[in-house]
């Protein structure tokens, strides 16, 4: 039987750790009155992600069905499991991630019903709060009773919620055909190796068009490797080759909330912006003046790239 306010939220995480997006969903739907949460857990000898979920303050129940197919994350196998799981849920939560943006839209096609994307704020039980053209009109959309609610979660909007929870561990049992047409075959480290996770870092370099090429990053990478932060850059460098585009910032990539933020030879279009509304201290470094990165910066620094990155090696000695 539905309830109006089970929530299911789908976990992200990469066997092993639980992707801090499943935190910041929870902190979501907790602003639901009276909502009962319980957290998904598909994954392969995935206990420890089940254990680090159960441990989150606010969730009511873990399941999990740990099988050999749901080793790899690929949505076209997850998305039915997850749409039979649905079943005794009226929200159907998952993180506004690489992960969440493949996976929700074919639940909410197996369901039925259309996709809340982005959502960044509750109103009501049904009402909330999403972004659009690139984060400059906020919409409330609302949905009609009956019906199921399928939301990606705009994680940067949410804190994650702390440990502190003991909920329970249930093996959920799903029936579901899974397709054949979709398998696993390998999965190839992108070019970030081993920094830490753009979409969760405390701390974000981030290099543009202004860096001038792919030997230049190596600069940044270097920079940031020393102090073990993240790496991410524009749509512009992405474009020119400079970097892979699962580094892109922005509209079109991803959306991020560290606690700080510093550009290194970006303009800030709004589409750059917009992936950054939610950082807490934004630090630019540019070398025009005018550059309208500096109207949303906290710290501006006029300066030459080139010269600043090697400056900022030395004071670290
Ligand atoms: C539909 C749509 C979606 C988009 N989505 C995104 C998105 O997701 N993310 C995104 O970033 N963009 C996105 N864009 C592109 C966006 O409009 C801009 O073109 C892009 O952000 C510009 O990147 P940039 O700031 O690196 O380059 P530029 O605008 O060319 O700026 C380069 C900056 O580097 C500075 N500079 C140059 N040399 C140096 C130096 N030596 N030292 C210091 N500063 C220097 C320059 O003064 C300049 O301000 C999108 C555009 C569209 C139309």
């Amino acid at each position: 039987m539905m309830t109006t306010s089970g929530m299911l939220i789908v976990a992200e995480h990469n066997g092993g750790n639980l992707n801090q997006s499943t935190a910041r969903c929870v902190t979501c739907a907790t602003s639901i009155a009276g909502a009962r949460i319980d957290v998904l857990v598909l994954g392969h000898e995935c206990s420890t992600v089940a254990a680090q979920a159960a441990a989150l303050f606010g969730v009511h129940r873990v399941l999990t069905v740990d099988r050999p197919e749901n080793a790899a994350p690929l949505a076209a196998v997850l998305a039915p499991q997850v749409a039979e799981l649905a079943a005794g849920y009226g929200y159907i939560l998952g993180p506004s991630t690489t992960f969440g943006k493949d996976l929700m839209p074919r639940v909410a096609a197996l369901l039925g019903v259309g996709q809340i994307s982005d959502l960044m704020a509750i109103v009501g039980p049904r009402a909330f709060q999403r972004p659009v053209y690139a984060g400059n009109v906020i919409v409330t959309v609302e949905v009609p009773e009956g019906l199921k609610i399928v939301a990606t979660v705009r994680t940067a909007s949410f804190k994650p919620t702390p440990d502190g929870g003991t909920a329970e561990i249930t093996q959920a049992r799903v029936d579901a055909a899974l397709p054949s047409h979709t398998s696993f075959v390998e999965l190839r480290a992108g070019g970030g190796g081993a920094r830490p996770d753009l979409q969760t870092a405390r701390i974000v370099f981030s290099g543009g068009r202004g860096v001038g090429s792919e030997g230049n990053f190596a600069l940044l990478y270097a920079l940031a490797d020393r102090l073990g932060v993240a790496v991410g850059a524009s749509r512009a460098a992405v474009d020119a080759g400079f970097v892979p585009n699962d580094m892109q910032i922005g509209q079109t990539g991803k959306i991020i909330a560290p606690d700080l933020y510093i550009a290194f030879g970006i303009s800030g279009a709004i589409q750059h912006l917009t992936g950054i509304k939610d950082a807490g201290l934004i630090v630019a470094v540019n070398k025009d003046a005018e550059a309208p990165i500096f109207q949303v910066a906290d710290v501006g620094l006029v300066a030459d790239l080139f010269q600043i990155i090697p400056e900022l090696e030395k004071k670290l000695g």
